[in-house]
């Protein structure tokens, strides 16, 4: 009996192949208590744990395929840094000796205390960052225990008929190392129970292809080993033992996803220029210095979002001004053309100050963040700009300021950076002549007031993700209200006309930088309300390009503005459905 399951789907593509069960990260953590003169040799054991963690990463990291190397090294480096740093060494020895027990106890305390810190946070993305240590310690845990994790007694060549058939690992939770050790034992996809979609894991499944669909509850339940299984990662549906339909089905979407690809693959040198002339701007979203490395395979044109905050995580230090302007330097040589950096997005409830941060706020999302924490705290404001601006001198830097949410705020930040410039020139310091200033559009006041601070800004960058949160006062990482997050909201897309609207009358450009923009399902709507910069995960630009391509903007201007105005869900959906027929679908056959 075919059956068919749900999680989060968070790497596109359809797999067919055989379940392999792994065992559980879920160690069964001793606890015992120790003698006083055990102690020392209690410490010594953690300590040659940690050394064998630290081995044993370090080999997987001389393993990762030099197709990926920028990319994944950097979240096997964040786990090797966080190895070294204090609250997983120092603190952990020094629980041992304060309440004498066993190390994998005392590894266990602190990992509690760590992840009761993560679970405070209101940024996803530092959030999951809780898989990160959850991670690290279970390696830790494993090498004390002596507990290697492998592919369960069954190897590929025992499952029944299926020797040759792609493996589909089924776990608990698996840490990017895992990942990459498991992709080279031949698995090409995999269900996890736990993990998000910003999770590290999942953005290494995306990075290295492999079909993966993560928060399916009690997977492990439901799938035998060697069950024949369908994986679907970007629905993030799968079916345990497929009837021949089913089966059909999913090989007949698997080989037009094969010519899909191979399509697109070919249009990474073709300019985005729409059917009737228009040529639009794709540019990669950035997180780590890194990921740059990747862009000029993506067919990027530049970075239209490096966020500057991970410079800043896993860390007890801010990074000084040297750090950050040899970071922002790499990312200018590896990018293919200008890059947009965005000041730091950080808020209250977050360690920003190397762990002496303010109380956290009832409402983080609408406290102390971003551009609004960069103006109360100065002096670290100066060290980015005086660090960005001397990198203007290295290639073409547009700074850009998060949450803007009033004119003030923008002027005062524009007034700081001519400042720090005269500053810097004082010095002798080489700085760019012009060095454009944005603002991105992601609170509704700032939309709404769009033609007034277009005065001000050299572009506008919308951010989606933020901008439907606080129109709809939806909090973005709440899964209990998740279904009411819309971007097709009448709300949202009148202001993002607004947006594009005063960005034209102003004479200035704007672009999008939020997920929507990554997103094929708006690509139409976007250009039909005028937008002609889209910035996004470098892995979605082709067939974002794609659609471009095949697209007459004259023609979607008249259908996007007549959604604008759509009174019912339905209405809108006829509209969307008629921008889809304004030219041939991208991944029809
Ligand atoms: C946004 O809000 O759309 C955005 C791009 O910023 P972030 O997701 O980093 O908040
Ligand atoms: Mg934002």
């Amino acid at each position: 009996m075919p059956l068919f399951l749900s999680g989060i789907g968070v790497s596109r593509g359809i797999v067919i192949g055989r379940v392999h069960r792994m065992a559980g990260a879920d160690l069964d953590i001793p606890e015992y208590g120790i003698e006083p003169a055990e102690v020392e040799q209690e410490i010594e054991r953690y300590n040659a744990a940690l050394n064998g963690t630290r081995s044993r990463l370090r080999s997987v990291r001389e393993r990762i395929p030099a197709s990926v190397q920028a990319d994944i090294a950097s979240f096997i480096d964040t786990h090797l840094l966080m190895l070294d740093d204090h609250a997983i060494t120092e603190a952990v020895v020094d629980l041992i000796r304060e309440r004498q027990c066993n190390a994998e106890w005392a590894l266990r305390l602190q990992r509690d205390n760590l992840t009761a810190v993560f679970e405070e946070m209101d940024d996803a993305y530092l959030r999951s960052r809780r898989d990160d240590v959850e991670h690290v310690v279970a390696s830790i845990l494993r090498v004390l225990l002596k507990q290697e994790r492998v592919l369960e007694t069954h190897s590929r060549e025992q499952s029944s008929d299926g020797d040759s058939e792609p493996m589909v690992l089924v776990a608990d939770n698996v840490t990017p190392a895992d990942i990459i050790l498991l992709q080279q034992q031949g698995v090409a996809a995999f269900i996890t129970e736990f993990g998000g979609p910003l999770s590290h894991t999942a953005i290494l499944a995306k990075s290295l292809g492999l079909a993966s669909i993560v928060g399916m509850h009690h997977a492990r339940r439901y799938f035998r080993d060697g069950e024949l299984v369908v994986v679907d990662g970007e629905a993030g549906h799968a079916i345990a033992s497929p009837d021949q339909s089913a089966l059909e089905y999913y090989q007949h979407c698997q080989q037009r996803d094969e010519r899909y690809r191979r399509m697109l693959g070919r249009l990474r040198d073709t300019p985005a220029v729409s059917t009737d002339g228009a040529k639009i701007t794709l540019l990669g979203n950035v997180e780590l210095p890194g990921d740059a490395i990747q862009l000029s395979e993506s067919g990027a044109e530049g970075i239209g979002l490096f966020r500057t905050e991970f410079l800043y995580m896993n860390r007890e230090q801010m990074p000084d001004e040297d750090e950050q302007f040899e970071a922002y330097s790499a990312v200018l040589k590896a990018s293919p053309g200008p890059v947009t950096i965005r000041t730091l997005d950080l808020g209250a409830d977050k360690q920003v100050d190397g762990g002496r941060t303010d109380q956290a706020s009832n409402n983080p999302a609408l406290g102390l963040r971003a551009i609004r924490l960069c103006l109360r705290e100065q002096d670290m404001f100066r060290v980015q700009l005086r660090a960005l601006l001397r990198a203007s001198a290295v290639g073409d830097v547009r700074i850009m300021l998060p949450m803007i949410s009033n004119l003030q705020e923008l002027r005062q930040a524009r007034q700081l950076i001519d400042q720090t410039r005269a500053e810097l020139k004082r010095e002798g310091q080489q700085v760019a002549d012009e060095v454009p200033v944005g603002a991105m559009i992601e609170v509704p006041a700032a939309a709404l007031a769009a033609p007034m601070l277009a005065r001000h800004a050299d572009f506008f960058s919308i951010g989606t993700n933020d901008l439907i949160q606080y129109t709809l006062a939806i909090d973005r990482v709440d899964d209990e209200v998740n279904y009411l997050y819309d971007p097709l909201h009448p709300a949202v897309l009148r202001l993002i006309r607004m947006t594009i609207e005063a960005g034209i009358q102003a004479g200035i450009p704007v672009a999008m930088c939020g997920e929507m923009a990554s997103d094929r399902r708006y690509t139409r709507l976007l250009l039909g309300l005028g937008l002609t910069e889209f910035s996004m995960h470098p892995a979605s630009i082709l067939e974002v390009k794609q659609i471009i391509l095949n697209s007459d903007i004259g023609a979607l201007n008249d259908i996007a503005g007549k959604a604008l105005n759509a009174v019912s869900a339905t209405e809108l959906h006829e509209f969307l459905s008629q921008l889809e027929q304004n030219s041939s679908p991208a991944a029809a056959d």
